[in-house]
């Protein structure tokens, strides 16, 4: 289980806000991001973020490979 963040101030041309674990080297600065919780995988910790109003969430390519999808 790993702790899982969304950078809310996304800079991406396609306004997704990136989900990342805590130990990814791209893990946004704390006044960037919001806590998610504790998870198994990137899957959840999107869903989790989709649960709580980040529709345009979407995995880290770097941390949550598995979530990853635009
Ligand atoms: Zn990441």
């Amino acid at each position: 289980m790993k702790l899982y963040y969304i950078n809310h101030k996304t800079t991406n041309p396609n306004g997704n806000n990136e989900v990342h674990s805590e130990d990814c080297r791209y893990l946004p600065s704390p006044e960037n991001r919001t806590f998610l919780g504790c998870f198994s995988n990137g899957i959840e910790a999107k869903k989790a973020a989709k649960d709580n109003g980040f529709s345009k969430a979407d995995g880290c390519i770097h941390c949550c490979s598995e979530a990853h999808t635009e």
